[in-house]
């Protein structure tokens, strides 16, 4: 009967969507093995958070509110989220392989010295569970096995849908973050958001991507215009980040960043190696090149092998006229 805590991130009290497809996919795994989901939240006040966390399948959200966890901070959060574990002993510990994840998870198994499963796709149980991870750019997967009493998993966002949510509420508890000694060696002095408004890459459920085909950087406007019709993020293959076309916080790939949407739209990207390694478990990925054995093809569910200048324009006028 495994208990599964999932760590709701949260940036300025909002949750991050990739908590709410923790707690609904660890839902499904408790509802056909028992046990139960527990919500684990830090900030500065709760907020509406045990109600959105019962409406996707938590059945408890434990609580730690400390003006000192408004923000992310190493040290305050893996104290808190290793004390939430001591008290409660959960048998697995599930947060998003997002920037604050990906820093979190290794602090906290290493603090409770248990294993940590980074950067993941899958979780499923049967006696014991087993997690899913890509290897190798994407090329393959690994099936990992728990072998110690908890494990610290990060997923990636987007690998698992989200059901409709119900009406339940989770029970509210609250804990003790255990942070009252402990002084940070280091604090976020300031967060300069790069771009405001704009739809976060790794959450989005569309991307759209251009590469060093769009030619000049007047042309991103292209993409940026067919992400606008299509609500999506815009990203980046590196040449193009690297030619000064566009922002770095675009960037997909090894050195940029890995995303798992629904759908990605690659326009005039090879599909080199590393780009791969940050898109390839993206559910839907539509290529757009003019060279039909640019390797992006092998990667691609659709692939269309013609002009960017004239399918990107005639894809958004296609999906405006839907509406
Ligand atoms: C250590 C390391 C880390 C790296 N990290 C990353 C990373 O994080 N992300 C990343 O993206 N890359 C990364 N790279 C770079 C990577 O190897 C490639 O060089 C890069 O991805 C190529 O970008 P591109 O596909 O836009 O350009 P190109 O490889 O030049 O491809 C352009 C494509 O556009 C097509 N094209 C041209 N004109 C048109 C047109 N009119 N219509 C349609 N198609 C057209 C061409 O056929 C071609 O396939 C890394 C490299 C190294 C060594």
């Amino acid at each position: 009967m495994p208990n599964i805590a999932v760590f709701i991130e949260q940036r300025d009290g909002e949750a991050k969507k990739v908590a709410w497809q923790m707690i609904n996919h660890a839902r499904k795994i408790t509802d056909a093995s028992g046990g139960e989901v527990w919500g684990v939240f830090l900030g500065k006040d709760a907020g509406n958070n045990a109600a959105d966390a019962g409406s996707w399948g938590a059945h408890k959200l434990f609580t730690a509110i400390d003006e000192n966890l408004a923000g992310y901070n190493s040290e305050l959060y893996t104290t808190a989220v290793a004390s939430f574990c001591s008290a409660n002993n959960p048998d697995l510990v599930l947060m998003g392989a997002t920037a604050m994840g990906k820093d979190l998870a290794p602090r906290l198994a290493a603090r409770m010295d248990c294993a940590c499963v980074s950067d993941s796709i899958d979780v499923n149980f049967d006696n014991g569970f087993t997690i899913r991870r890509p290897v190798f750019a994407g090329k393959c997967y690994t099936d990992v096995n728990i072998k110690s009493n908890t494990a610290v998993v990060g997923i990636r966002p987007n690998s698992f849908n989200l059901d409709q949510p119900g009406s339940d509420s989770a029970t509210a508890e609250t804990f003790d973050p255990g942070i009252g000694g402990v002084t940070p060696k280091a604090t976020v002095a300031e967060v300069k958001a790069t771009s405001g408004g704009a739809i976060e890459l790794t959450e989005a459920d569309v991307i759209v991507s251009g590469g060093r085909g769009i030619k000049e950087a007047d042309n991103y406007k292209m993409i940026e215009e067919l992400a606008g019709v299509l609500n999506a993020g815009t990203g980046a293959s590196r040449a193009i980040v690297d030619a000064g076309w566009v922002d770095h916080s675009h960037q997909v790939g090894q050195t940029g960043k890995t995303v798992s949407p629904n759908l990605y739209i690659a326009c005039g990207i090879s599909g080199a190696i590393q780009h791969l390694a940050g898109m390839s478990s993206s559910k839907c990925i539509v290529a757009i090149n003019k060279d039909s054995n640019a390797p992006i093809f092998k990667a691609a569910t659709y692939g269309i092998v013609a002009d960017l200048f004239d399918v990107v324009p005639a894809l958004k006028e296609a999906i405006q006229s839907l509406d």
